[in-house]
């Protein structure tokens, strides 16, 4: 298999230019070829593309059932239990005391 020639020229349908093959791309319609000065005039790509950074909100817990310490990575749907004993009602947030938090939902629990 032999390359198109580098040399071969063909019309820009956008300034009619004779430009080598290698500078001419399909345009948006995926039929007619622009050369690259013509693309970036008719449609300028957005280089810089916005990332969104998702926030990851890592957080340690210790299930005070068990001892075990682990962290998790948090979101909404997040549902947050030890994986250790799968419990979800012993949990203590690292640098937080939720002895409340824990209280009330071991009563809720236990109704
Ligand atoms: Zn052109
Ligand atoms: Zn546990």
């Amino acid at each position: 298999m032999k390359d198109v020639s580098p040399h071969l020229k063909l019309t820009c349908r956008s300034c009619g230019k004779q430009t080598p093959l290698k500078d001419l791309k399909y345009g948006p319609n995926r039929q007619d070829l622009h050369c690259s000065m013509c693309l970036q005039k008719t449609s300028p790509l957005p280089k810089v593309e916005q990332k969104i950074k998702r926030k990851i909100n890592k957080e340690g817990y210790t299930c005070k059932k068990c001892n075990y310490k682990f962290s998790l990575k948090i979101n909404s749907s997040t549902i947050i239990k030890c994986p250790y004993c799968g419990r979800e009602d012993y949990l203590q947030k690292d640098g937080e005391f939720t002895t409340e938090r824990i209280l009330r939902e071991v009563s809720e629990r236990d109704v």
